[in-house]
Protein backbone atom coordinates (compact mmCIF):
# COMPACT_ATOMS: atom_id res chain seq x y z
CA UNK A 1 0.00 0.00 0.00
CA UNK A 2 1.47 3.46 -0.95
CA UNK A 3 0.23 6.63 0.51
CA UNK A 4 1.38 10.29 0.12
CA UNK A 5 2.13 11.44 3.21
CA UNK A 6 2.36 14.85 4.56
CA UNK A 7 3.23 13.79 8.12
CA UNK A 8 7.08 13.93 8.73
CA UNK A 9 8.87 10.39 9.32
CA UNK A 10 9.50 11.16 12.72
CA UNK A 11 11.35 8.58 14.26
CA UNK A 12 12.65 10.10 17.59
CA UNK A 13 9.63 8.63 19.84
CA UNK A 14 6.88 6.49 20.03
CA UNK A 15 5.44 9.26 22.09
CA UNK A 16 4.50 11.41 18.82
CA UNK A 17 2.05 9.26 18.23
CA UNK A 18 -1.16 11.08 17.13
CA UNK A 19 -5.13 9.82 17.93
CA UNK A 20 -6.05 8.53 15.31
CA UNK A 21 -9.76 9.23 13.84
CA UNK A 22 -11.59 6.33 15.63
CA UNK A 23 -9.91 6.95 18.88
CA UNK A 24 -10.67 10.89 18.70
CA UNK A 25 -14.84 10.17 18.15
CA UNK A 26 -14.21 7.74 21.30
CA UNK A 27 -12.51 10.41 23.11
CA UNK A 28 -15.47 12.46 22.15
CA UNK A 29 -18.43 10.05 23.19
CA UNK A 30 -16.43 9.67 26.59
CA UNK A 31 -19.05 9.47 29.04
CA UNK A 32 -17.61 12.17 32.20
CA UNK A 33 -18.08 12.67 35.85
CA UNK A 34 -15.73 14.17 38.32
CA UNK A 35 -12.85 11.80 38.65
CA UNK A 36 -11.28 13.46 41.77
CA UNK A 37 -14.60 12.46 43.10
CA UNK A 38 -14.41 8.92 41.70
CA UNK A 39 -17.60 9.95 39.44
CA UNK A 40 -15.78 9.14 36.13
CA UNK A 41 -17.20 6.14 34.69
CA UNK A 42 -15.33 6.05 31.74
CA UNK A 43 -11.75 6.81 34.05
CA UNK A 44 -13.07 3.92 36.34
CA UNK A 45 -13.22 1.75 33.35
CA UNK A 46 -9.90 2.12 32.11
CA UNK A 47 -8.94 1.59 35.83
CA UNK A 48 -10.75 -1.46 35.99
CA UNK A 49 -9.88 -2.96 32.62
CA UNK A 50 -5.67 -2.18 33.05
CA UNK A 51 -5.68 -3.92 36.85
CA UNK A 52 -7.77 -6.66 35.10
CA UNK A 53 -5.22 -7.23 31.96
CA UNK A 54 -2.35 -6.62 34.38
CA UNK A 55 -4.03 -9.01 37.02
CA UNK A 56 -3.81 -6.46 39.86
CA UNK A 57 -6.37 -5.16 42.40
CA UNK A 58 -6.36 -1.68 40.93
CA UNK A 59 -5.14 1.09 39.27
CA UNK A 60 -4.87 4.52 39.00
CA UNK A 61 -4.74 6.59 35.79
CA UNK A 62 -2.50 9.61 36.17
CA UNK A 63 -1.41 12.01 33.02
CA UNK A 64 2.01 10.52 32.61
CA UNK A 65 4.50 7.80 32.71
CA UNK A 66 7.10 10.16 34.81
CA UNK A 67 4.09 10.83 37.60
CA UNK A 68 2.93 7.40 37.74
CA UNK A 69 6.48 6.22 38.81
CA UNK A 70 6.65 9.31 41.08
CA UNK A 71 3.87 8.20 43.02
CA UNK A 72 4.67 3.92 43.29
CA UNK A 73 7.99 5.14 44.67
CA UNK A 74 6.03 7.81 46.68
CA UNK A 75 3.62 4.80 48.23
CA UNK A 76 6.58 2.50 48.11
CA UNK A 77 9.19 4.17 50.38
CA UNK A 78 9.45 7.27 53.14
CA UNK A 79 11.77 9.40 53.19
CA UNK A 80 14.63 8.40 54.16
CA UNK A 81 13.74 4.97 52.55
CA UNK A 82 16.06 4.09 49.56
CA UNK A 83 14.98 1.94 46.01
CA UNK A 84 17.72 -0.09 43.45
CA UNK A 85 17.13 1.59 40.30
CA UNK A 86 19.43 1.06 37.41
CA UNK A 87 21.87 3.78 36.42
CA UNK A 88 20.37 4.48 33.14
CA UNK A 89 16.59 3.94 33.89
CA UNK A 90 14.27 5.86 32.69
CA UNK A 91 13.05 6.50 36.88
CA UNK A 92 16.34 7.16 38.01
CA UNK A 93 17.66 9.31 35.05
CA UNK A 94 15.12 10.92 33.37
CA UNK A 95 12.07 12.00 35.52
CA UNK A 96 14.16 14.96 37.47
CA UNK A 97 15.10 13.23 40.39
CA UNK A 98 11.45 13.37 41.51
CA UNK A 99 11.67 10.37 44.24
CA UNK A 100 14.69 12.59 45.55
CA UNK A 101 13.25 15.90 45.35
CA UNK A 102 9.67 15.20 46.56
CA UNK A 103 9.78 12.44 48.68
CA UNK A 104 13.41 11.95 50.53
CA UNK A 105 13.36 8.85 48.85
CA UNK A 106 17.94 7.97 47.88
CA UNK A 107 18.53 6.29 44.85
CA UNK A 108 20.85 3.91 44.66
CA UNK A 109 21.94 3.47 41.03
CA UNK A 110 23.45 0.39 39.38
CA UNK A 111 24.75 -0.24 36.09
CA UNK A 112 22.55 -2.37 34.18
CA UNK A 113 23.53 -5.66 32.57
CA UNK A 114 23.55 -6.02 28.38
CA UNK A 115 20.04 -7.65 28.33
CA UNK A 116 18.74 -4.71 30.57
CA UNK A 117 18.70 -6.44 33.47
CA UNK A 118 20.21 -5.45 37.12
CA UNK A 119 22.60 -8.27 38.67
CA UNK A 120 20.41 -9.63 41.61
CA UNK A 121 23.83 -10.49 43.20
CA UNK A 122 24.91 -6.67 42.80
CA UNK A 123 21.38 -5.84 44.45
CA UNK A 124 22.06 -7.85 47.07
CA UNK A 125 25.34 -6.37 47.43
CA UNK A 126 23.92 -3.17 47.19
CA UNK A 127 21.15 -3.28 50.06
CA UNK A 128 22.22 -1.98 53.33
CA UNK A 129 22.64 -3.40 56.45
CA UNK A 130 19.69 -2.04 59.29
CA UNK A 131 21.70 0.44 60.86
CA UNK A 132 21.42 4.21 61.13
CA UNK A 133 23.85 5.34 59.09
CA UNK A 134 22.66 3.93 55.78
CA UNK A 135 18.98 4.93 54.38
CA UNK A 136 16.59 2.05 54.88
CA UNK A 137 16.69 -0.38 51.23
CA UNK A 138 12.90 -0.85 50.52
CA UNK A 139 12.34 -1.32 47.24
CA UNK A 140 13.61 -2.23 43.75
CA UNK A 141 12.43 -0.95 40.47
CA UNK A 142 13.13 -2.64 37.33
CA UNK A 143 12.49 -1.30 33.33
CA UNK A 144 10.70 -3.46 30.79
CA UNK A 145 11.07 -3.00 27.71
CA UNK A 146 14.47 -1.18 28.85
CA UNK A 147 16.05 0.71 25.83
CA UNK A 148 13.80 -1.87 23.45
CA UNK A 149 15.15 -5.21 25.13
CA UNK A 150 12.71 -7.50 27.07
CA UNK A 151 13.83 -8.69 30.36
CA UNK A 152 13.36 -12.79 30.01
CA UNK A 153 11.05 -13.85 32.11
CA UNK A 154 12.69 -16.15 33.97
CA UNK A 155 15.18 -13.34 35.23
CA UNK A 156 11.53 -11.94 36.23
CA UNK A 157 11.04 -15.21 38.14
CA UNK A 158 14.33 -14.75 40.00
CA UNK A 159 13.97 -11.02 40.74
CA UNK A 160 10.46 -11.65 42.09
CA UNK A 161 11.79 -14.37 44.36
CA UNK A 162 14.89 -12.97 45.59
CA UNK A 163 12.39 -9.50 46.79
CA UNK A 164 10.67 -11.37 48.59
CA UNK A 165 13.24 -13.07 50.44
CA UNK A 166 15.33 -9.88 50.78
CA UNK A 167 11.56 -8.17 51.85
CA UNK A 168 11.78 -5.37 49.29
CA UNK A 169 8.92 -4.21 47.06
CA UNK A 170 9.45 -4.45 43.74
CA UNK A 171 7.97 -2.16 40.73
CA UNK A 172 8.25 -1.92 37.63
CA UNK A 173 8.44 0.55 34.58
CA UNK A 174 6.60 -0.77 32.12
CA UNK A 175 6.18 2.11 29.78
CA UNK A 176 6.63 -0.45 27.18
CA UNK A 177 5.32 -3.82 28.89
CA UNK A 178 2.77 -4.44 26.24
CA UNK A 179 5.88 -4.29 23.83
CA UNK A 180 7.79 -6.96 25.99
CA UNK A 181 4.55 -8.93 25.81
CA UNK A 182 4.09 -9.14 22.15
CA UNK A 183 7.52 -9.48 21.87
CA UNK A 184 7.81 -12.32 23.70
CA UNK A 185 4.32 -13.65 22.55
CA UNK A 186 2.70 -13.97 26.11
CA UNK A 187 -0.24 -11.90 27.83
CA UNK A 188 1.10 -9.32 29.59
CA UNK A 189 0.08 -10.90 33.19
CA UNK A 190 2.72 -13.13 32.71
CA UNK A 191 5.14 -10.09 32.52
CA UNK A 192 3.20 -7.81 35.66
CA UNK A 193 2.75 -10.92 37.86
CA UNK A 194 6.50 -10.98 39.27
CA UNK A 195 5.74 -7.36 40.47
CA UNK A 196 3.98 -5.50 43.05
CA UNK A 197 3.24 -2.26 41.11
CA UNK A 198 3.61 -1.64 37.18
CA UNK A 199 3.78 1.70 35.69
CA UNK A 200 2.00 1.56 32.08
CA UNK A 201 2.37 3.97 29.23
CA UNK A 202 -0.68 4.60 27.22
CA UNK A 203 0.79 7.74 25.35
CA UNK A 204 3.71 5.28 23.62
CA UNK A 205 3.33 3.43 21.08
CA UNK A 206 -0.51 2.32 22.03
CA UNK A 207 -1.23 5.50 20.96
CA UNK A 208 -2.69 7.41 23.01
CA UNK A 209 -2.49 11.86 23.08
CA UNK A 210 -2.08 11.70 27.05
CA UNK A 211 -1.63 8.62 30.38
CA UNK A 212 -0.51 6.21 32.06
CA UNK A 213 -1.90 3.47 34.84
CA UNK A 214 -0.14 2.56 37.75
CA UNK A 215 -1.50 -0.92 38.73
CA UNK A 216 -1.24 -2.70 41.57
CA UNK A 217 -2.37 -4.23 45.28
CA UNK A 218 -5.51 -2.52 46.40
CA UNK A 219 -3.69 -0.35 49.44
CA UNK A 220 -0.75 0.60 47.35
CA UNK A 221 -2.71 2.29 44.90
CA UNK A 222 -5.14 3.81 47.11
CA UNK A 223 -1.79 5.21 49.04
CA UNK A 224 -0.32 6.48 45.46
CA UNK A 225 -3.85 7.74 44.67
CA UNK A 226 -3.23 10.32 47.51
CA UNK A 227 0.10 11.16 46.43
CA UNK A 228 -1.38 11.81 42.66
CA UNK A 229 -3.75 14.37 44.34
CA UNK A 230 -0.77 15.91 46.36
CA UNK A 231 1.42 16.44 42.98
CA UNK A 232 -1.04 17.92 41.22
CA UNK A 233 -2.49 15.23 39.55
CA UNK A 234 -6.05 14.66 40.36
CA UNK A 235 -7.97 15.37 36.94
CA UNK A 236 -11.79 15.98 36.67
CA UNK A 237 -13.55 15.02 33.63
CA UNK A 238 -10.38 13.15 32.20
CA UNK A 239 -12.85 10.36 31.03
CA UNK A 240 -11.90 11.89 27.72
CA UNK A 241 -8.26 11.13 28.01
CA UNK A 242 -9.12 7.37 29.65
CA UNK A 243 -11.85 6.87 26.90
CA UNK A 244 -8.10 7.41 24.42
CA UNK A 245 -6.49 5.06 26.78
CA UNK A 246 -9.52 2.18 26.79
CA UNK A 247 -9.37 2.98 23.41
CA UNK A 248 -5.77 1.79 22.72
CA UNK A 249 -6.00 -1.00 25.00
CA UNK A 250 -8.85 -2.61 22.92
CA UNK A 251 -7.36 -1.38 19.59
CA UNK A 252 -3.33 -0.90 19.29
CA UNK A 253 -1.68 -3.66 21.64
CA UNK A 254 -1.61 -6.61 18.91
CA UNK A 255 -0.47 -4.19 16.39
CA UNK A 256 2.49 -3.48 18.24
CA UNK A 257 4.05 -6.73 16.27
CA UNK A 258 3.98 -4.17 13.07
CA UNK A 259 6.06 -1.45 15.08
CA UNK A 260 8.71 -4.44 15.80
CA UNK A 261 8.78 -6.09 11.94
CA UNK A 262 9.52 -2.57 10.81
CA UNK A 263 12.46 -2.01 13.41
CA UNK A 264 13.45 -4.89 12.50
CA UNK A 265 13.41 -3.97 8.74
CA UNK A 266 14.84 -0.80 9.72
CA UNK A 267 17.96 -2.41 11.39
CA UNK A 268 18.16 -4.88 8.47
CA UNK A 269 18.37 -1.72 6.35
CA UNK A 270 20.76 0.49 7.79
CA UNK A 271 23.19 -2.37 8.50
CA UNK A 272 23.90 -2.75 4.45
CA UNK A 273 24.85 1.08 5.29
CA UNK A 274 28.96 0.62 5.46
CA UNK A 275 29.28 3.68 7.56
CA UNK A 276 26.36 2.45 10.36
CA UNK A 277 26.96 -0.01 12.62
CA UNK A 278 23.50 -1.17 14.03
CA UNK A 279 23.57 -1.99 17.96
CA UNK A 280 24.08 -6.37 17.92
CA UNK A 281 21.51 -6.64 20.35
CA UNK A 282 19.17 -5.44 17.44
CA UNK A 283 15.58 -4.38 17.16
CA UNK A 284 13.74 -6.64 19.50
CA UNK A 285 10.99 -4.73 20.26
CA UNK A 286 10.29 -1.01 18.69
CA UNK A 287 13.96 0.47 18.67
CA UNK A 288 16.82 0.69 16.32
CA UNK A 289 20.20 1.58 17.98
CA UNK A 290 22.98 2.63 15.74
CA UNK A 291 26.30 4.53 15.77
CA UNK A 292 28.03 6.56 13.17
CA UNK A 293 31.36 8.45 12.78
CA UNK A 294 31.15 10.83 15.97
CA UNK A 295 31.44 13.85 14.00
CA UNK A 296 28.41 12.61 11.59
CA UNK A 297 25.65 12.60 13.71
CA UNK A 298 24.85 16.52 14.17
CA UNK A 299 25.37 16.48 10.52
CA UNK A 300 23.04 13.19 9.39
CA UNK A 301 20.33 14.39 11.65
CA UNK A 302 20.14 18.02 10.19
CA UNK A 303 20.23 16.32 6.50
CA UNK A 304 17.26 14.39 7.71
CA UNK A 305 15.63 17.01 9.12
CA UNK A 306 15.76 18.61 5.64
CA UNK A 307 13.73 15.95 4.31
CA UNK A 308 11.05 15.87 6.86
CA UNK A 309 12.84 12.60 8.94
CA UNK A 310 13.30 13.40 12.41
CA UNK A 311 15.79 10.91 14.56
CA UNK A 312 17.25 10.63 18.22
CA UNK A 313 21.18 12.09 17.87
CA UNK A 314 23.49 11.76 20.05
CA UNK A 315 27.42 11.96 19.68
CA UNK A 316 27.96 9.43 17.34
CA UNK A 317 24.67 7.94 18.19
CA UNK A 318 21.25 7.57 16.68
CA UNK A 319 17.59 6.18 18.48
CA UNK A 320 14.84 5.41 16.62
CA UNK A 321 11.93 4.10 17.48
CA UNK A 322 8.80 2.88 15.34
CA UNK A 323 5.33 3.04 15.96
CA UNK A 324 1.53 3.32 14.61
CA UNK A 325 2.37 6.58 12.46
CA UNK A 326 5.33 5.16 10.90
CA UNK A 327 4.22 2.48 8.11
CA UNK A 328 7.31 -0.09 6.00
CA UNK A 329 6.86 2.99 3.03
CA UNK A 330 8.51 5.07 5.23
CA UNK A 331 11.07 2.65 6.71
CA UNK A 332 12.08 2.21 3.36
CA UNK A 333 12.11 6.13 2.27
CA UNK A 334 14.08 6.74 5.54
CA UNK A 335 16.94 3.86 4.73
CA UNK A 336 16.63 5.39 1.43
CA UNK A 337 17.84 8.88 2.86
CA UNK A 338 20.61 7.93 5.35
CA UNK A 339 22.27 5.67 2.49
CA UNK A 340 21.49 8.86 0.37
CA UNK A 341 23.67 11.35 2.96
CA UNK A 342 26.50 8.95 3.08
CA UNK A 343 26.89 8.12 -0.71
CA UNK A 344 27.09 11.79 -1.06
CA UNK A 345 29.38 12.68 1.38
CA UNK A 346 31.73 9.96 -0.47
CA UNK A 347 31.62 12.29 -3.41
CA UNK A 348 32.24 14.95 -1.98
CA UNK A 349 35.11 13.15 -0.25
CA UNK A 350 37.05 15.03 2.33
CA UNK A 351 34.57 14.87 5.27
CA UNK A 352 34.14 11.33 4.94
CA UNK A 353 35.59 9.39 8.03
CA UNK A 354 37.63 6.33 7.24
CA UNK A 355 35.72 3.02 8.51
CA UNK A 356 39.21 0.76 9.10
CA UNK A 357 39.48 1.68 13.09
CA UNK A 358 36.14 2.96 13.36
CA UNK A 359 34.52 1.94 17.03
CA UNK A 360 31.01 1.80 17.46
CA UNK A 361 30.37 4.77 20.59
CA UNK A 362 28.51 3.35 23.24
CA UNK A 363 25.27 4.79 23.31
CA UNK A 364 23.72 7.73 25.33
CA UNK A 365 21.10 8.50 23.33
CA UNK A 366 17.92 9.54 25.62
CA UNK A 367 16.19 6.50 26.39
CA UNK A 368 12.93 8.10 26.67
C1 LIG B 1 8.43 7.53 28.53
C2 LIG B 1 8.91 6.77 29.67
C3 LIG B 1 8.54 7.11 30.96
C4 LIG B 1 7.80 8.38 31.32
O1 LIG B 1 6.72 8.70 30.61
P1 LIG B 1 6.24 10.22 30.39
O2 LIG B 1 4.83 10.02 30.07
O3 LIG B 1 7.07 10.74 29.27
O4 LIG B 1 6.45 10.96 31.65
C5 LIG B 1 8.97 6.29 31.97
N1 LIG B 1 9.73 5.22 31.75
C6 LIG B 1 10.12 4.87 30.51
C7 LIG B 1 10.96 3.67 30.32
C8 LIG B 1 9.73 5.63 29.44
O5 LIG B 1 10.13 5.29 28.22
Amino acid sequence: MTKVKNVPIDLRSDTVTRPSAAMRAAMAAAEVGDDVYGEDPSVNRLEAMAAGMLGKEAAVFVCSGTQSNLIALLAHCERGDEYVVGQQAHTYKYEGGGAAVLGGIQPQPLDLEPDGSLDLRKVEAAIKPDDPHFARTRLLCLENTQAGKALPLEYLRRAREFTAAKRLGIHLDGARIFNAAVHLGVPVGEISRHFDSVSVCLSKGLGAPVGSVLCGPRDLVAGARRWRKVVGGGMRQAGVLAAAGIYALEHNVERLAEDHENARALADGLSRIDEVSVAPEGAQTNMVFASVAPQRSAELRAYLGERGMRIGAGPGTIRLVTHLDVDRGDIGRFVEAVAGFFSGSGLKGASRSPRAGYRPTRRSARSR
